[in-house]
């Protein structure tokens, strides 16, 4: 495959190292903005799972506040430095990572709290759909603890079997829940935005770090009637803005010509960086299948 290939396939991807951005996720926090405003007024935001950067780069670029430390982004991974932008590396589901993070905005709290957070995914769905809902509801324990009064909570979702648990345990903190698709987001993806306004918790609520959001005691498929939210779907991103899901050609529509453009940040130590060591060395093994292996061998298989 060239590379210019990938050029072709995706054209946010294109775009967003010609802008400049670090990745193709940033057309999905922009389009979100043009819908709902989300910066307006927001001086200090919080960016968890924010590598290699390019939301971070968006809120450091969008919003009024000055100095280090107006957003600090969190993630397993390393990231190269942006101004402005304050890291932690860390993981968002460890009390030790969130204690740090409240720290930073103790007496001086949060407008809005970003995730754009997803687990490496298995292919099976339900598991796919539970991580996702873990990442999201640590997410959510860390706004409860940094948000102010009215503040926001953008959280990546995933539109699966049990969604709806989810937007009634976001309802009980804020007053508006929608779900939102950004253009730029693949309609093929599951993947969504949940957008929280007005952050709001009940009357007498402590947010508590030993006690996590996540209540096993919910039978899921009892959330009818009135518990069972609805929310609003809203697409967002002008209509004529590039379908994510289509191939273009390299010139684009507005005449301009194709110069290739690397990468404006590559990932600094990711975490296929040893599978790709051991492949050109040829030393990554083969995934060794039972069916593979001749009867009465397979509990001889390497664990
Ligand atoms: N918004 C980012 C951007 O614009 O550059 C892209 C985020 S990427 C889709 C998802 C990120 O979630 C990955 O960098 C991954 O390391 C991070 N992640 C997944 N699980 C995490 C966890 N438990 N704690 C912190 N980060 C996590």
């Amino acid at each position: 495959m060239g590379r210019t290939s990938k050029d072709k396939r995706d054209v946010y991807y294109r775009l967003a190292k010609e802008n400049g951005w670090r990745a193709r996720s940033a057309f999905k926090l922009l389009q979100l903005d043009e819908e709902f405003q989300l910066f307006q007024g927001v001086t200090r935001a919080v960016d968890l799972c924010a590598a290699p950067g390019s939301w971070s780069q968006v809120l450091s670029q969008k919003i009024g506040g000055q100095g280090s430390g107006h957003v600090v982004a969190v993630d397993l991974q390393a990231m190269a430095p942006l101004p402005g932008v304050l890291q932690i590396q860390g993981d968002i589901t460890q009390l030790s990572t969130a204690k740090e993070i409240i720290q930073h905005f103790e007496g001086c709290p949060a407008d809005l709290v970003v995730c754009d957070g997803a687990p490496d995914v298995t292919g099976l769905h339900d598991v796919d759909e539970y991580m996702q809902a873990q990442l999201l509801l640590a997410a959510l324990n860390i706004a409860t603890h940094v948000l102010k009064p009215g503040g926001c909570f953008v959280a990546k979702i995933f539109r699966g079997r049990d969604v709806t648990l989810i937007y009634s345990q976001l309802r009980v903190f804020f007053s508006s829940v929608l779900c939102a698709k950004p253009r730029s987001s693949r309609n093929s993806s599951i993947e969504a935005f949940a957008v929280c306004q007005g952050y709001d918790p009940p009357e007498g609520f402590l947010p508590d770090l030993t006690k996590p959001l996540l209540d096993h005691s919910y039978d899921f498929n009892q959330l009818d009637g009135p518990t069972r939210i609805i929310v609003p779907f809203v697409t967002c991103g002008d209509l004529s803005a590039y379908d994510s899901d289509r191939s273009y050609p390299l010139d684009l529509e507005d005449g301009s010509e194709y110069k290739y453009t690397p990468p404006t940040q590559p990932p600094i130590s990711p975490p296929y960086q040893e599978a790709c060591t051991l492949k050109k060395k040829g030393r990554l093994a083969k995934e060794i299948r039972p069916q593979d292996c001749p009867i009465g061998t397979v509990d001889t298989l390497p664990q």
